[in-house]
């Protein structure tokens, strides 16, 4: 068939079927969403769940979420496997801060997301001190749950929401919560 012999319709057709089409910003959400670094940083038992992620059961590379990174300032995701102590909160925090923007940070387990069996003066729950994108429940979490948790971050990264949704995890208190550690 001639390129004349199509109607307007068809012809949109034809250029639909073939031509792909994408904004800047879709195709650096796709890239941010399929290679987010997570920070090296374990907190407590959870952290144990959290080091199978990478390893032959899960592979959790097929994602592109594999490489670890010592550095906060190479990672941009922070996963909190754990309890946290009013004292280590704002070094948490701190870690956090030094993360390059976009950055975003899971909850992993019970107790960090609302203190879990040790529910006590001495921990904090992280969504206090941080802003937190996903929570994971269970104590522990299987890595299958936090594995999860991570596609689920993805596929809010891949959404590219509008910088407003996460105003609804900003922490109430922080700076009371950060405060009162540091002394
Ligand atoms: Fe340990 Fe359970 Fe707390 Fe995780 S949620 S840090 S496994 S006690």
């Amino acid at each position: 068939m001639l390129r004349g012999d199509l109607t307007d319709r068809e012809l949109e057709q034809y250029v639909e079927e073939r031509v792909l089409t994408t904004t800047l910003d879709k195709v650096t959400a796709w890239a941010r969403g399929n290679s987010m670094f997570p920070a090296t940083f374990g907190l407590a038992c959870c952290a144990i769940e959290m080091m199978s992620l990478p390893g032959a059961r899960l592979d959790i590379g097929r994602f592109g979420f594999e490489a670890f990174r010592a550095s906060p300032r190479q990672a941009d995701m922070l996963i909190l496997s754990g309890r946290v102590s009013i004292k280590m909160a704002p070094i948490v925090r701190r870690i956090y801060d030094q993360m390059l923007e976009p950055r975003w940070a899971i909850s992993m387990g019970a107790c960090c997301s609302s203190m879990g069996v040790f529910n006590n003066y001495a921990l904090v729950p992280a969504d206090k001190f941080m802003p937190i994108d996903v929570h994971v429940p269970g104590c522990p979490p299987r890595p299958e749950a936090l594995a999860h948790a991570i596609l689920k971050l993805r596929s809010k990264v891949h959404g590219n929401p509008p910088a407003g949704w996460r105003e609804r995890y900003e922490a109430v208190g922080t700076e009371e919560v950060v405060g009162a550690a540091d002394r």
